[in-house]
């Protein structure tokens, strides 16, 4: 007789089969999941009755019939009585996996048992490729077996059946081709094999197949002209790797084994740069085994690019790519995380809480951290490398989170600097600073090189201090969200307030530009708007002139800003520009007589030299004619 199915099935198994699942392809990953939960019940109570172990050993086979068009998945667990067939499979949403977790899993103790079922919907995602299902089972110990049959909401029957092995042997019966899902795939060799690496790579029991091969039976090189002859025959293939690499312990993991690992799973021809392997116990407990990539992949840096890890729940992978686990500022991290702990949303596809992955991502990122600097204390040319593919990233990230990830990454940049031209880092900056100098110094420019021949730069060399080169566009924006670096603020060597001076030679210079003022007005009024003022410094050593700025904004930060987006309205930020003048050079002098005697020259002398300025700090000149025009009446 039909037997309904419990619950109020019909439209369960209706809303299960269209719509918990995304992908229909995950239906075998429920039953060899359930498999292999059910050796493991078997396994167990083996452990109290060693006569309930099988003699060959626990398997899960997968068999195909093109012909009959059926799947069949067979395993030697625990089976079920006619009552357990009934039971379990006869009541949607009952988890005799999740039962028996509860009851053997009661008190302390280290030999947990790690079943992945515990929502009782699994197996009906079997109906999604499939009209039929049976099930042949007979329960470890009894000498009966039981045949469990449904075609879908319709209900189920359980009858007696000769079936002569303990386990279970699932048929399905798998559905016709429709114009948008092809289910004859699920009969082929090739994309069987393929789900179970995806899914059921880590599944601890061997998961077998026949599988077709073909050899070559005449000798190799007996007859050049005939055809070689082949023939068929059947091989048995285990077709999962069993043991996680990472369930190992990493003293027993080879460096080759840890790098084909990574080379075969996130396609990447290159060697990884650093692995990091890691269990964490706690709230949550995980396994995680991590990679940094030797190179950044090419779309690393835009926006097709997407961040995240593997997520596995006991060795059965859950999501692809989980990005919640990864913050932006590591997102070049590739790896996956396996915890037992995860509480699996119904479908298994996704998390019930997020908590979680909460807990699991902020002990990520700090282990990243840890090896990150570990790598920059131990292996600097390594961590160098490391840098140049991905120290932007690392300073996007201080500068998208206005300075909240500071702690985290500050110590992880590397930046050039006037010593020797290398990478140093802003401690080994600041523990070389003299007493007296109170900044840490910088300079912008394009390239090393350019900033290192700033007139500004020489100037501040000049005092013995070191000076930080940024070539980034986001390098300045970086540092003005840190603010400060052990108490040491950030100075631009083309602040105009730049604090290099003694008192004396402060003093000295305000004398020299109070006496000019006039001149040094009248040459602002023939610039225009372009400057602020115009001044004379003592600090450029034998340079003319340069450009400095006052207030927030420098011209670096301008030339960023003005090629963003919506850069033309009004509102354009601007740098306030101050020229200035070599106090200490010949061209003060001419300046000067110029005032007395030609003021038509003088504005052109104050023109020309802004025009230098600007070039000197990579700006472009309004109207070039116009200015070698001048240039030539004056060569003349
Ligand atoms: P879950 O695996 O989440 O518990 P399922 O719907 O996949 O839910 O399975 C329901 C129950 O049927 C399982 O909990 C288990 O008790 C039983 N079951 C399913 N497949 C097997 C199997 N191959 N061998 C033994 N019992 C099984």
């Amino acid at each position: 007789m039909k037997k309904q199915f419990k619950t109020e099935s019909k439209k369960m198994l209706d809303m299960m089969i269209n719509s918990v699942y995304t992908h229909k392809e995950i239906f075998l990953r429920e039953l060899i999941s359930n498999a292999s939960d059910a050796i493991d019940k078997r396994y167990f109570r083996s452990l109290t009755d060693a006569a309930l172990a099988p003699e060959g050993g626990y398997s899960i086979r997968i068999d195909v019939d093109k012909d009959a068009k059926t799947l069949t998945i067979t395993d030697n667990g625990c089976g079920m009585t006619a009552d357990e067939l009934e039971n379990n499979l006869g009541t949607i949403a009952k988890s005799g996996s999740g039962e028996f977790k509860t009851a053997n899993n009661e008190g302390e103790g280290t030999d947990k048992i790690d079943i992945i079922g515990q929502f009782g919907v699994g197996f009906y995602s079997a109906f999604m490729v499939c009209d039929k299902i049976e099930v042949y089972s007979r329960a470890v110990g009894e000498t009966y077996a039981n045949k469990w049959e449904s075609s879908g909401a319709d209900g189920f029957t359980v009858t007696p059946c000769d079936y002569e092995e303990t386990g279970s042997k699932m048929v399905l019966y798998i559905k016709e081709d429709t114009e948008n899902d092809k289910y004859s795939e699920y009969l082929d060799t090739y994309k069987i094999k393929s789900l179970i690496k995806k899914y059921s790579d880590y599944i601890r029991y061997p998961i077998m197949m026949d599988v077709e091969k073909q050899r070559r039976i005449d000798e190799e090189n007996a007859d050049e002209n005939a055809e070689p002859k082949y023939e068929k025959y059947i091989e048995t293939e285990t077709l999962n790797s069993m043991v996680p690499l990472w369930h190992r312990s990493p003293s027993d993991i080879t460096a080759e084994e840890y790098n084909s690992f990574y080379q075969d799973k996130f396609y990447d021809f290159t060697e990884p740069a650093k692995v990091i392997h890691f269990k964490a116990e706690g709230t949550v407990s995980f396994e995680a085994l991590l990679y940094i990539p030797k190179k950044a992949p090419m779309n690393y840096y835009n926006k097709s690019f997407e961040k995240g890890l593997q997520l596995y729940s006991s060795g059965v992978m859950i999501t692809e790519k989980c990005e919640s686990l990864l913050p932006d500022h590591f997102s070049f991290v590739r790896g996956l995380v396996d915890s037992p702990d995860l509480k699996l949303n119904i479908s298994r596809e996704t998390l019930q809480y997020d908590h979680q992955l909460k807990v699991i991502a902020k002990n990520i990122e700090k282990k990243i951290k840890t090896e990150l600097k570990k790598l920059l204390e131990q292996d600097r040319d390594t961590y160098e490398e490391f840098f140049k593919e991905f120290g932007l990233q690392l300073k996007y990230g201080i500068y998208t989170s206005y300075g909240m990830n500071k702690d985290v990454l500050e110590d992880l940049l590397l930046y050039k600097s006037s010593r020797e031209k290398k990478y140093v880092t802003l401690k080994e900056y600041t523990t070389l600073m003299s007493e007296e100098q109170k900044n840490i110094y910088y300079a912008c420019a394009e390239s090393v090189d350019a900033a290192d021949m700033l007139p500004q730069t020489d100037a501040v060399k000049g005092k013995g201090y070191e000076v930080l080169y940024f070539t980034e566009e986001v390098d300045e924006f970086t540092i003005s969200m840190l603010r400060e670096y052990d108490g040491k603020q950030f100075m631009n060597v083309c602040a105009e307030n730049l604090d290099i001076l003694t008192e004396d030679e402060k003093n000295a210079i305000n004398e020299i530009n109070e006496k000019s003022k006039d001149m040094l007005d009248s040459m602002k009024e023939a610039i225009g708007e372009g400057v602020t003022s115009v001044k004379f410094t003592s600090t450029l050593n034998e340079h003319p002139v340069c450009l400095s700025s006052e207030g927030g904004i420098s011209t670096e930060m301008e030339k960023v800003l003005s090629k963003m987006p919506g850069a033309d309205s009004e509102f354009k930020p601007k740098a306030e520009i101050v020229l200035e003048i070599n106090s200490n050079h010949p061209i003060a002098d001419k300046l000067r007589s110029l005032y007395e005697s030609d003021k038509d020259k003088l504005a052109d002398y104050a023109q020309i030299l802004y025009a230098q300025a600007r070039l000197i700090s990579g700006l472009s000149i309004a109207n070039p004619t116009e200015l070698s025009n001048k240039i030539c009446s004056i060569m003349l």
